[in-house]
């Protein structure tokens, strides 16, 4: 038989129909800690659950495929996978990271920064000269995420890969924002992809999950090892609804970015909204780059309100499909704000600089009908213009 190679067969169907104990077309979830040696000095294929489990190695398969990676190592949070993406570095070392990453990657690389175990320099990678100036400080390691979170700025992997390659550095994207579905960056240059696995790989809001993927497979069993080592692999559990997600990854994500570009044109032409961050938007500065290195925008939006935080408290007070909540890739939509919730943790002088402020507010689309969202958003913002 040949190797099914369209990611949507991959996601759908990879290992399906494998088990050798009772022809189960769905693997069971191997939840056993230990394995049976099957004579004296004879491991067999598995030994012991925190090196490795028959459940997460099928999803660490089905994710290497899915990026078209060497090997993945799936591990227990996003932030367990960027720890261990970054573990290569030494102090002394330098990591260039995108200064308006992800709240609780900017609180990891600060703190470990701050005791000694690397530097960092945060640096606006949609900006030429700033990126100069941090390539000639020799980085060791350059982490890029793009879409970037919240104001979805699209940073161009292929060149900055390419720096990186040729500074000797390793680079790393946090792909969470539009998953293999839309984004492949191995295939743009990249040596290790990210997942926070608790978006959109799996989809549905129920479990806290993160993967690495590395082109290398090294690396990738380096990666393995340290994961092992540490003790941060990823619980069976997990590993099982995570794969379940995957199964319906490219339908879910198709539709939930259908939804989104409509409502992202929508906010556009409302008069209480007085910008929308959206790639998929005409306007939009890295609408072309999206277009060229995506194969798709996404379901994440963000926009300000004219009336800034005292519009945001009656918005966020009004939408009844919206949940406020924190997190996304689900299929429920929810709205959050940056400053009070996902980037709290960041000090006020980097969220300035990062260029979130009290009126931003994100969206994360989910699978309910389009109408249902459009009509919640606009009673909310029509009652803001009202007031
Ligand atoms: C959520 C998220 C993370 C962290 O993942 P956890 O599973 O919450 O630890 C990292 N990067 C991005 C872009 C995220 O959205």
């Amino acid at each position: 038989m040949t190797e099914p190679r369209d990611p949507r067969t991959i996601a759908a169907t990879n290992g399906v129909a494998a088990d050798t104990s009772y022809g189960a077309v769905i693997a069971p979830i191997h939840l056993s800690t230990t394995y049976k040696f099957p004579a004296f000095e004879k491991p067999g294929p598995y030994d012991y659950s925190r090196l490795g489990n028959p459940t997460r190695d099928q999803l660490a398969d089905t994710l290497a495929k899915l990026e078209g990676g060497a090997r993945a190592v799936v591990v227990s949070s996003g932030m367990a996978a960027l720890d261990l993406a970054l573990s290569s570095l030494r102090p002394g070392d330098l990591l260039v990271a995108p200064h308006d990453c992800y709240g609780g990657t900017h609180r990891l690389l600060s703190l470990r920064a701050a005791r000694g175990h690397y530097a960092v320099a945060f640096v606006d990678q949609t900006d030429p000269a700033a990126l100069e100036a941090a390539f000639a400080r020799k980085p060791k390691v350059v982490l890029i995420e793009t879409p970037s979170n919240p104001l979805m700025r699209v940073v161009d992997i292929r060149r900055v890969t390419g720096l990186a390659r040729a500074a000797g550095a390793l680079s790393v994207v946090d792909n969470t924002f539009l998953s293999p579905a839309l984004q492949r960056p191995l295939s743009l240059g990249a040596d290790l992809v990210v997942h926070a696995t608790t978006k959109f790989l799996n989809g549905h809001s129920d479990v806290v999950g993160g993967a690495v993927v590395a082109a290398d497979a090294t690396v990738g069993d380096e990666l393995a090892a340290w994961a092992n080592t540490i003790g941060v692999t990823g619980s069976p559990f997990d590993a099982y609804l995570t794969l379940r997600g995957v199964r319906t990854l490219f339908v879910r994500v198709e539709q939930q970015q259908r939804t989104a570009g409509r409502l992202a044109a929508f906010l556009a032409g409302h008069p209480a909204v007085a910008a929308v961050y959206y790639p998929g938007l005409a306007s939009h500065p890295g609408h072309a780059l999206a277009q060229a290195q995506q194969s798709g925008f996404g379901a994440m939006l963000s926009f300000e309100l004219v009336g800034g935080r005292e519009a945001v408290r009656q918005v966020v007070g009004r939408v009844q499909v919206f949940t406020l909540a924190e997190s996304l890739g689900g299929v429920e939509s929810l709205i959050s704000h940056a400053e009070t919730m996902t980037h709290a943790a960041m000090d006020p002088e980097a969220r300035a600089i990062a260029g979130i402020t009290g009126g931003l507010l994100r969206l994360s689309i989910g699978l309910e009908a389009e109408d249902d969202l459009l009509a919640d958003l606009a009673q909310a913002l029509d009652a803001v213009q009202a007031g």
